[in-house]
């Protein structure tokens, strides 16, 4: 059954560590829990959020007014070759438990934390693999009209950290059906430690951040030819990676009180241990500002502000 808290702490929830509280909260474990939780926001009249992993989410310092409605549905199958789970399912268990079934594919994505409907949402990827090239069919349920449908690949419209429900928030996902590949589990095991040892290595993991802050922009011509004869590496849509603009304009490492633009890797803004949701605000300003007269392109938030 629901239950809808009140002034829960919000921080603790995301991987930034920042941010206020919720107004109102409910974790849901199933559909019919979500349901009950849209069904409470209409009869209430409030606004409502959701929150998964917290590994991509900006929280502001005065929290959040309405519902924060946490995705914890945590069931998942296998089928042959598909696997068929819950969007609440965090997505290194789910790559884990595909390699012991001895399907994968997916190894390059291990270590990105968070859920499988958040990456869903988002289209994550990592090392040239995205979420997009598994997913064959996403079910999701419209917050508004309480349909559920279900989108094949292409409705869902996914490219580089975007897809459909990225621009449609009233659609929620709730599952989603990827198509595997048979793998032997050794190698699986073998190919996701490496994933995540390469992840520590490049310092991707255990931060306080929300991951890479910007996305990676399309730039023009000149600053694409710049980038491939410093870094000897081919631009790809001709995106350049965010931090290499960042460092280049000077905000490696710049900081506004707990807020500070990594070393390690720039894009990634972290919190140094008392940051506040407006040190980063005005962080991802200067670098925004810094970014734009520099090289005259304008950097857009990957993480979800609310
Ligand atoms: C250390 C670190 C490393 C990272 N590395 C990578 C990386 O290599 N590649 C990459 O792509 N990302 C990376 N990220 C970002 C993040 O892990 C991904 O974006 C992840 O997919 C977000 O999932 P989540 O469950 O945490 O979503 P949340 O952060 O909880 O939510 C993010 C957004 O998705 C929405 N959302 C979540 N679930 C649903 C749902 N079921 N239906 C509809 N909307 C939903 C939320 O409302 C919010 O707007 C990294 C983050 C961190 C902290």
């Amino acid at each position: 059954m629901l239950v809808i808290q009140e002034h829960v702490p919000l921080a603790p929830l995301t991987t930034f560590g920042i941010g206020g509280a919720a107004r109102y909260f409910a974790e849901v474990h199933t559909d019919e829990e979500l349901s009950e939780a849209l069904a409470w926001v209409h009869k209430n009249n409030q606004g409502s959020v959701i929150l998964a992993g917290g590994s991509n989410v900006l929280v502001m310092d005065s929290g959040y007014e309405g519902l924060v409605i946490r995705i914890a549905s945590n069931v998942h199958s296998f089928a042959g070759n598909e696997l068929a789970a819950d969007a609440g399912c965090n997505l290194l268990s789910l790559i884990r438990a595909a390699s012991e079934k001895g399907l994968g594919g997916w190894e390059s994505l291990a270590g990105i934390p968070g859920t499988l409907g958040g990456a869903v949402r988002g289209n994550a990827g990592a090392f040239g693999s995205e979420i997009k090239d598994f997913a064959h069919t996403i079910r999701a349920l419209n917050a508004d009209t309480g349909e559920v449908r279900e989108f094949n690949n292409a409705e869902c419209a996914f490219s580089y950290r975007h897809s459909f429900f990225k621009h449609h928030p009233e659609w929620i996902i709730t599952h989603a059906f990827l198509q595997l590949e048979k793998i032997d589990p050794m190698d699986a095991k073998k190919k996701i430690d490496d994933t995540i040892a390469e992840r520590e290595k490049r310092h991707l993991q255990n931060v306080m951040a929300a991951g890479s802050f910007f996305m990676n922009p399309i730039v023009p011509e000149h600053v694409v030819a710049q980038f491939e004869t410093e870094k000897n590496v081919k631009s790809r849509e001709h995106r350049v990676p965010a931090g290499w603009l960042i460092e280049k304009s000077g905000m490696k490492g710049a900081t506004v009180g707990g807020a500070m633009a990594s070393m390690q890797h720039p894009n990634y803004i972290v919190n140094t241990g008392n940051a506040t949701a407006d040190d980063v605000r005005k962080l991802a300003m200067d670098i925004k500002v810094a970014v734009h007269q520099q090289f005259g392109v304008t950097l857009t938030e990957e993480a979800a502000i609310f």
